[in-house]
């Protein structure tokens, strides 16, 4: 346990303060297209930002987020039975170590619990995998400016996809810029509000660049990515060429009834982990390469 413990709370520790490999890669993409001058302003902040978090070891935003774990479970992982114990404890050292921002506040006690600790958090969603013996978990730091973009809706299925893109459009161009542009765009398909506000979350953990494995929801999320491009929201919303990191779809089959649509965004600090853990404890983390733990 001790160990486990150890591992999750480095891990933790390696998302806050080291952007994943495929986000610093995607802003330096950006960086390079971008034609406004103070589009390249905010690049060459953010990059400045990124050296610096790494070299002192601290966390490359101040709002380190809410946690939330997406973890996909082998049910023969020597461990199972005591993951969501680890990851508590986990989330309680690296607050106190790295140190993460306390950000969890009771909602009906008006009381920030100091310890990154509360009802239903850190959150954990699960997937159990028949089976394998290794876990695989992602972790999100949920900062509060790219939640504040977060919407969900239920159109009529006559919307169709021209109502699907309406109304990511009208969340972005009203609140994208508490995402802190450049952002990654998820958006969720389904039957009902919450199940597409989960896909559109779900959508953010993909790796940048990827595209849907369904070839039309692929070229939605291109004719997203270039109406998005078009509002000019530029880095930080100053104005620009680049304002989305990538769009992902993700969708689930929907009630003839329904056509459910979400919207998640993840900011610059895009901080997305994967850590794979086997049942001896060995581990990777596909998206830090040379990262020791
Ligand atoms: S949106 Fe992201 S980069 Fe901006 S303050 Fe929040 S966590 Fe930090």
């Amino acid at each position: 346990m001790n160990e486990l413990v150890r591992l999750l709370s480095n891990f933790i520790r390696t998302v806050a303060i080291r952007l994943p490999d495929d986000v610093l890669t995607a802003l330096k993409e950006l960086s390079l297209r971008e034609r406004s001058y103070w589009g390249k302003a905010v690049y060459s902040l953010m990059f400045d930002n990124i050296k610096l978090a790494l070299e002192k070891g601290v966390p490359v935003c101040q709002d380190t987020g809410v946690l939330m774990f997406f973890i996909d479970a082998g049910t023969n992982f020597s461990y199972i039975n005591m993951l969501p114990e680890a990851v508590r404890a986990a989330t309680l050292k690296a607050t106190e170590d790295v140190p993460l921002r306390p950000n969890v506040v009771e909602p009906f006690d008006e009381r920030n619990t100091g310890n990154n600790i509360g009802t239903r958090l850190p959150w954990i969603e699960w997937n159990i995998i028949p089976n394998a013996d290794y876990a695989e978990i992602t972790l999100y730091l949920a900062g509060g400016g790219t939640s504040l973009t977060g919407n969900a809706k239920v159109l009529p299925p006559a919307s169709g996809f021209k109502g699907v893109i309406e109304f990511v459009l009208d969340v972005v161009s009203s609140y994208g810029l508490n995402a802190c542009p450049p952002f990654l765009l998820g958006v969720g398909i389904g039957t009902t509000v919450e199940t597409a506000a989960i896909l559109s979350k779900k959508a953010l953990l993909r790796p940048i660049g990827s595209t849907n494995h369904n070839p039309k929801a692929a070229l939605l999320e291109k004719i997203i990515y270039e109406k998005v491009c078009g509002l000019e929201i530029g880095p930080q919303g100053l104005g620009g060429s680049t304002t989305v990191l990538g769009v992902n779809v993700e969708y689930s089959a929907r009630h003839p009834a329904t056509l459910a649509v979400g919207v998640s965004t993840g900011c610059w600090a895009h901080r997305r982990g994967v850590i794979r853990i086997k049942s001896d404890l060995a581990y990777e983390l596909p998206f830090y390469k040379g990262e020791v733990l």
